[in-house]
């Protein structure tokens, strides 16, 4: 009877699911915006749980059954899909595809599968989730650039057969192909290749329980306005595919089910917003050159990671790249590019950018960047390990290529090089000789080479004078240095009160580089979060900087902003902020600021 009862029970809690029961969620607003649409469950397969939730089984057939209905599938999947690219031309991705269709015939490959269950006597998905495993760690330490590439599509292949064991689809291909419309996208989190991944024009909005300001989810949604609410615990849980989500970006609330009047006041909303970051409105701006009030000029440039960032870049009025993050260039590849198809990808950006001037940053790979084909490091700490220069010049041959594709274009193109995550002199000594190299061997004057450095490490902040004879430029990373000066990692979103942007002590650092730059006639930008928001970047040009970059629809709004602040007003906000003592108070201060400016307006 009490069995009866709680059946009863667990079947009424199914159906008010099915009932599509309004539920309201609260979460944080990363990126700002409004989001109606149907949700997309993303769900990344969890190898941790896959490989905990082991059990033994008697039916051995039943299992290897399970496992030949999961090959058949993906059989399928992939002939469909090779098939689909080959008529669509696109024949590199088609031969990714080609490849695992053949691992997935091939005889052995299956046999081995199978060897491994009559030895275990396990859970099929156990079976595979640890032999996955076992072959990561091998493929990880293989020097062999090659040889770890292959790793990617047997992962692939596994991870399809998986799926299919699981009836779970994946984001990569196929849900995200199928769609018609723009979905609200959900998942618990989203790790960096995923999101380099994802199409974004069928994304309206975004719930990712674990997620941060700072991460490149978060980085890429906001320049595209797309609205994105995390540390909403159990809402991928809550949140199936199909069901009708609001999103507010505004006050981080989540609407599931919403009722018919709550869809046409935030239709009404998402109507404001779209009205009120109109392209044509903000672009009106773009031809007009960045100065204050007082007539001080900023120079305003755009982070971007594609071509078609670049042309944003260009309709949102930048006067250059700021920061190219080569790495997302690879990360939208399955494989490692060769040096003409790397420099390919270069030259069509500084085709769109028409001779402004492009920073091109070294690959920042290591701690949240790692790509499948590249080689990773088991790290207990990876933001502390090795990423950025460090992580070049222990794969030099990936270093040389990946300068090698930049260089020439240095001769044709106003194309300068920065190097990320710099911490001592010998490691910039280090990567300098590499350049002058590439430079002899391929007849480049090294003069016309222009080298910078990120300052995102607290070290080389404090230390710049021996860094600056040696370079040609400085960038401010704030998003890093926050990180380090704090002691709060940028992908926690726990942390997020610790990472202090426009703390004091931020300020007083800026303001020292600045001055420290401008006495050796060094240029000094700053590319982080904080330089698209009109309050922090008043503080910034306050302390002495006049080089902003960002992503691009940040562009007209600073622009416009610092248009209605005079510099000596700036000068004397930014002095007084320094001596505060704390972040909180600072904003106080510059909430009376902007107060007393538009009364003054
Ligand atoms: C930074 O650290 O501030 C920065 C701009 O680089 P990224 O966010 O790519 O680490
Ligand atoms: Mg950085």
């Amino acid at each position: 009877m009490a069995v009866d009862n709680a059946i009863r029970k667990v079947s009424l809690t199914m159906e008010s699911f099915r009932k599509k029961v309004r539920r309201e969620l609260y979460g944080e607003s990363i990126s700002e915006g409004v989001a109606i649409g149907d949700a997309l469950h993303y769900k990344p397969i969890a190898l941790d749980a896959l490989e905990m939730n082991s059990f033994p089984v008697d039916d051995i057939q039943k299992e290897l059954d399970r496992l030949e209905y999961a090959i058949t599938k993906s059989r399928n999947q992939l002939s469909a899909i090779t098939q689909r690219l080959q008529q669509k031309h696109s024949a590199e991705i088609g031969a990714i595809f080609a490849v695992q269709l053949q691992l997935i015939q091939d005889h052995s490959f299956i046999q081995e599968i199978k060897d491994h269950l009559y030895e275990k006597r396990m859970n099929i998905e156990h079976v595979i989730a640890t032999e996955i495993r076992k072959l990561e760690k091998r493929f990880k330490s293989i020097d062999d650039e090659m040889i770890r590439t292959k790793f990617l599509d047997i992962q692939d292949a596994y991870h399809r057969i998986l799926r299919n064991l699981l009836e779970i689809e994946h984001v990569r291909t196929n849900p995200m192909q199928r769609i018609e419309k723009p979905v609200v996208f959900v998942s618990e989190k989203l790790l960096p290749s995923d999101v380099a991944l994802l199409d974004f024009k069928k994304i309206e909005g975004i719930i990712i329980e674990e997620g941060s300001r700072l991460s490149h989810v978060a980085v890429i949604s906001k320049s595209l306005g797309i609205a994105v609410i995390t540390k909403t615990p159990g809402a991928a849980a809550l949140i199936r595919s199909g069901d009708k989500v609001i999103i507010d970006g505004y006050t981080g609330k989540v609407i599931i089910h919403p009722q018919a009047a709550e869809l046409s006041s935030y239709r009404e909303k998402r109507e404001h917003f779209i009205a009120k970051t109109r392209p044509s409105i903000l672009r009106a701006q773009a031809s007009k050159l960045c100065r204050t009030k007082d007539g001080r000029r900023v120079r305003l440039e755009a982070n971007i990671g594609s071509e078609k960032e670049a042309r944003e870049a260009i309709s949102y009025g930048a006067e250059g790249v700021g920061l190219l993050r080569s790495e997302l260039f690879y990360m939208s590849l399955a494989h490692q590019p060769t040096v003409d198809q790397e420099r390919e990808f270069y030259k069509k950006i500084a085709g769109i950018m028409k001779q402004r001037q492009i920073t091109i940053r070294a690959l920042d790979l290591g701690a949240d960047k790692s790509l499948p084909f590249l080689k990773t490091y088991e790290e207990d700490n990876p933001q502390l390990g090795i990423r950025g220069v460090r992580y070049l010049l222990r794969n030099r041959e990936l270093f040389y290529n990946h300068l090698s594709s930049i260089i020439p274009l240095c001769k044709t193109a106003p194309v300068r090089i920065i190097l990320p995550f710099v911490s001592t002199v010998e490691d910039l000594d280090r990567a300098l000789r590499m350049i002058e190299r590439i430079c002899r061997e391929q007849q480049v004057e090294r003069e016309i080479v222009q080298v910078g450095m990120m300052v995102e490490i607290p070290a080389v902040a404090l230390c710049l004078p021996s860094f600056l004879s040696r370079v040609d430029f400085l960038n401010i990373g704030t998003n890093d240095l926050v990180q380090y000066l704090f002691a709060a990692s940028r992908e926690d979103s726990d942390l997020e009160e610790y990472r202090q942007n426009t703390h004091p002590v931020i300020l007083r650092l800026v303001r020292n580089i600045a001055r420290v730059a401008a006495l050796r006639g060094k240029e000094v930008s700053i590319c982080g979060e904080i330089a698209g928001e009109p309050l922090s970047a008043a503080l910034l040009v306050g302390s002495g900087i006049n080089s902003l970059s960002m992503q691009p629809s940040s562009i007209p709004v600073v622009k416009e902003a610092l248009g209605r602040w005079c510099y000596c007003d700036l000068k004397k906000l930014a002095k007084k902020a320094a001596l505060l003592e704390s972040s909180s108070k600072i904003e106080q201060l510059l909430e009376e600021f902007s107060k007393q400016s538009e009364i003054g307006s």
